[in-house]
């Protein structure tokens, strides 16, 4: 910062009198434009909050429709710990300017954590219609497990159909899910062939995220050895990136679901909790852990469960399902779902 004269014309970094003025100077449309480069590479919501405390003026343009609709995915990552009623008030703000990140997110807080089955799923359909890939995957967990409703709301097509749609956007947790259904015959004609074919377009794909994300940081510190490739076929995984709507419902839902019985996905980059009791699949080996889905059971496997799966004193305890006893341990697939099949 340099003191110039006030013959001079102000210089690109000024003192705060005159920077106050060329600042006053600029065109609203200009302000509004720069706040959209500020809210489209955001790496928190702070960096977006931040600016609205800064003056009237900002604090004007900070929530202007435009801005908002660009928010990135970084800047609407609110943490469970800081929601309050600004915070949604924030990003019901950022859906009704267009933002299809926040209809996601969104709507995942409604139908999970504030269980407001109803708005929150019109929000993620909101967000799939924009061929928003983690919506149209959510909305297929939900359709696969009648979440929200009864067993008996449990549609299988649908779920494959917005599984599909999905994975043809190239969302790994949807080509893998879609696999698995193919290969299992769930909700779809049976088709291993195809099946693993796209099991391996999934493992193609985490590669190419891991080594992109090796690009950017040399060590990125994920998990040791871990190698991305063919997580579906036996190899070392490294972890994929969580979306921080998944963060946020670990945060909310802590450990469990507050005594009522209910259970989490036992994948710890999922987050989804049960909606009904028995909703989730569960290992039929140890028990003792929950899916919300064939993917996230699968990709678990790889990442921890195989080492940690311990048949034996269950079986003793328990002995129900015994008629598949086994079956999860094998092929990463686990188990079966509590009480029926398909
Ligand atoms: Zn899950
Ligand atoms: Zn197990």
């Amino acid at each position: 910062m340099r003191k110039k004269q006030k013959t001079t014309p102000p210089p690109p970094h000024s003192t705060n009198a005159e920077e106050s003025d060329l600042f006053d100077g600029l065109p609203d449309d200009l302000v509004v434009f720069i706040l959209c480069k500020v809210s489209s590479s955001a790496s928190s919501p702070s960096d977006l909050i931040s600016i609205l405390f800064t003056c009237k003026r900002l604090n004007r343009l900070g929530v202007h429709p435009l801005v908002l609709s660009k928010a990135s995915p970084k800047a609407l990552a609110i943490r469970a710990k800081n929601w309050s009623e600004s915070a949604h008030r924030f990003l019901r703000l950022c859906v009704n300017s267009g933002n299809i990140e926040a209809s996601y997110t969104l709507g995942m807080i409604r139908f999970y954590c504030l269980q407001n089955r109803g708005s929150g799923a019109s929000l993620m359909a909101k967000a799939a219609i924009k061929t928003h890939a983690p919506a149209l995957y959510s909305l297929a967990v939900i359709q696969f497990n009648g979440s929200g409703g009864s067993k008996n709301d449990k549609n299988l097509k649908a779920g494959v159909a917005l599984c599909a749609r999905a994975a043809y956007l190239g969302h790994v947790d949807a080509l893998r899910e879609l696999g698995h259904c193919l290969q299992d015959g769930y909700g779809v004609r049976q088709n291993v062939a195809e099946g693993r074919r796209l099991l391996v377009q999934a493992n193609t794909r985490e590669l190419a995220s891991v080594l992109r994300a090796r690009s950017v940081s040399p060590d990125p510190g994920l998990n040791g050895s871990g190698c991305g490739l063919l997580s579906d076929f036996g190899c070392d995984v490294t972890e994929p990136e969580t979306h921080p709507v998944n963060t946020f419902l670990k945060e909310w839902f802590g450990s469990g679901c507050d005594g009522s019985g209910l259970r989490m996905c036992s994948h710890v980059g999922c987050g989804r909790p049960e909606t009904r009791p028995h909703e989730f699949r569960r290992c039929s080996v140890c028990g003792a852990v929950n899916y919300c889905s064939r993917g996230c059971q699968a990709l678990d496997w790889k990442l921890r469960h195989k080492i940690e799966c311990m048949p034996m004193e269950r079986w003793l305890e328990e002995n129900n399902g015994g008629d598949n006893g086994g079956v999860g341990g094998g092929d990463g697939g686990g188990g079966e779902e509590e009480g029926e099949l398909n």
